[in-house]
């Protein structure tokens, strides 16, 4: 199993007993600009970990573009940076950064992206419709691939997205939350994505799937996402874990290292 996007070194996991550090594959995502420096000597450390650069909209209002170039530049030799983000919008709370600083941040890190040649991974919550107006207004500057991380948006705005980004890789990552019941809806959104688009994720530590909703997610819960959706796919679990890891490795750029 390769898991597209987790927070291993976050406090939460990383004093747990059950959490065996380093034995997952997949990628430790940057978030927070602070911890960047863990994110990445974490997936120095550990031969199947690769990590990103980026900046979470919830710290949209401290984010200093000089700072975060600075960062990007002096890693980019580094063969384990796979990516920029995540970075995007979220409008879930009210107590989140101004949507403007959201949207200055996260077009920040499109160019980021295209400048350093990376591929993109965003997060978007409750803000599909600024979501798509910055993607498609920057389209010119995603030919190296984006993410739609933790998809929680319909079929119809799914296709439009590819539609209206035809000619670019956009790839779209789902996670504990197509186990949940009020997400029903996700499973025609999977089925509506073509299946060399689709990855798979924990986010871990956040939004472990049923049966261990409301719990600490754990990198090794992935398999309860991984069972429904192989049942909404009509696909076996071997099958959903071979073509979620072929789509990443894709997506991330990643080569060898299986
Ligand atoms: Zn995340």
């Amino acid at each position: 199993m390769f898991d597209s996007h987790f927070h291993t070194t976050d406090p939460r996991l990383n004093s747990l007993p059950e959490v065996v550090q380093g034995k997952n594959h997949g990628v430790e995502i940057g978030a927070d600009f602070a911890s960047l420096p863990t994110v990445f000597a974490y997936a120095r450390e550990h031969e199947h970990i690769y990590c990103t650069a980026g900046v979470h909209p919830e710290y949209a209002d401290t984010y200093s573009a000089n700072d975060f170039e600075h960062f990007v530049v002096e890693h980019l030799h580094e063969p384990k940076f796979v990516a920029i983000g995540e970075c995007g919008l979220d409008y879930h709370r009210a107590d989140l950064p101004s949507r403007a600083e959201q949207i200055a941040a996260f077009e920040h890190q499109i160019y980021m992206a295209d400048r350093y040649r990376k591929p993109l991974v965003v997060h978007s919550r409750d803000a599909w419709e600024d979501t798509a107006n910055v993607l498609i207004a920057n389209r010119a500057k995603l030919k190296n691939g984006v993410l739609i991380h933790c998809m929680s948006y319909t079929a119809e705005q799914a296709k439009f997205l590819m539609s209206q980004l035809s000619g670019i890789e956009v790839y779209f990552a789902f996670g504990g939350h197509i186990t949940y019941k009020s997400k029903a809806y996700l499973h025609d959104t999977l089925r509506a994505i073509p299946l060399n688009r689709i990855l798979i994720e924990t986010d871990a530590p956040y939004l472990a799937p049923v049966p261990k909703r409301g719990e600490i997610n754990l990198p090794q819960y992935i398999q309860y996402t991984a069972e429904t959706m192989a049942r909404v796919l009509g696909k076996t679990p071997l099958a959903v874990e071979t073509l979620t890891a072929e789509n990443a490795y894709r997506f991330y750029k990643i080569k060898a290292a299986r």
